[in-house]
């Protein structure tokens, strides 16, 4: 087990990570706002920024009460409504309001004013896997395995419940202070019955029907975890590009490249996953989850230990107390809070977020 300290920097960043599809979801019903406390905006002092997105931005929070450190994640509606990402943020809220799992990040509250709306989240202050996989070049088969195992069991949870999580790829996994991971930005997460059909994700991480326009449910999650696992292991994600259509090209044409040092099982569970027939993917078929869970690569899992938290972490995040900020990037204190409030008419949607 390795304690790991990180560099901060910028441009390690995927090029093609703020250059996102959207698409504006159905919203599911949120039942499960009584079980939650009831918090204010003046219980929270806010500290520094730790992470930034297309209409917010997530900042350190400290309950004045309690002490506890929390993540306040703040959009500001004119850009939301400007970007047609309505529905988008009140799924994200449904689903994180109605989730519950040791893997996926807690929201405790949410809120919102005439210019803002508040998540509060759980802070998790090991900061991304991103940084971690960047900064060590590539895991080892143990580590990667571990993550992937964690990963696993989260995607499991939700296509248990019909959720199609649509963005994994490293930046969206953070490490808890133990580093047992916590998948985070439910953006695109959505609901499904059947199949959506609507393209968004990011280029690298897209599997083949979402840019065929085929219609895709649970299967994207796989080709997903297929390219993670890969990216992984060899330390870049296996169709690369400069610009995304080179990138769709190249996941249609299916040619990947077996670096000499993976071994014949993770190469195996890679290419089972990277299946463009989705009716043929792994996870896909009719024992579902269990063909990864059951797969040669996983040898060594034990399932119900996953579950339970109770495999060892290979990293465990350099941190002093539970709201240090080091494993994050640092980012100006600009004049965010200085939003426009919207009109009623333009609030009415977001009136129980
Ligand atoms: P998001 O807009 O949800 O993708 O969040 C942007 C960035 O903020 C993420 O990539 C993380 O680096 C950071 N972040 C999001 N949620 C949390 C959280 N609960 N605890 C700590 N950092 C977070």
């Amino acid at each position: 087990m390795a304690h790991c300290k990180i560099q901060k920097s910028k441009n390690l960043r995927r090029s093609g990570s703020s250059n996102k599809l959207k698409e504006p979801p159905a919203p599911i019903p949120d039942n499960n706002n009584d079980r939650k406390r009831q918090y204010k905006l003046e219980d929270f002092e806010l500290m520094s920024t730790v992470g930034t997105g297309t209409f917010g931005r997530v900042v350190l929070a400290r309950d004045k009460k309690n002490k506890e450190y929390m993540a306040l994640k703040i959009l500001n509606i004119t850009d939301i409504i400007k970007l047609k990402q309505t529905e988008h943020v009140l799924n994200e809220k449904a689903i994180l309001s109605a989730t519950n799992h040791p893997f996926i990040v807690q929201l405790a509250w949410s809120h919102h004013t005439d210019t803002f709306l508040y998540m509060v989240l759980e802070y998790i202050c090991g900061g991304e896997l991103f940084t971690y996989l960047r900064n060590m070049g590539r895991f080892n088969a143990a580590t990667a395995r571990f993550f992937a195992s964690e990963i696993t069991s989260a995607l499991e949870h939700l296509h248990k419940n019909d959720i199609v999580y649509r963005d994994l790829k490293p930046e969206n996994v953070l490490l808890d202070r133990d580093g047992h991971i916590k998948l985070t930005d439910f953006g695109f997460a959505k609901k499904l019955r059947d199949r959506t059909w609507t393209l968004c994700g990011t280029p690298e991480y897209l599997a083949p029907e979402i840019i065929q326009s085929k219609g895709h449910g649970k299967p994207v999650d796989w080709w997903a975890l297929g390219i993670l696992i890969y990216e992984m292991l060899v330390g870049y994600p296996p169709f690369y590009d400069e610009n995304p259509f080179g990138i769709y090209e190249k996941i249609l044409e299916g040619k990947i490249d077996w670096p000499k040092h993976l071994t014949a099982d993770a190469r195996d569970m890679i290419k089972r996953l990277l299946v463009i027939d989705r009716t043929k993917r792994l996870g896909c078929m009719l024992n579902g989850c269990k063909d990864i869970t059951g797969h040669r690569w996983f040898m060594s899992i034990d399932w119900d230990q996953v579950k339970q938290r109770q495999l060892k972490p290979p990293i465990v995040p350099e941190i002093s107390h539970d709201g240090d900020t080091r494993n994050f990037d640092d980012y100006p204190n600009d004049d965010w809070q200085k939003g426009t409030a919207v009109s009623e008419e333009q609030l009415k949607v977001f009136k129980d977020f």
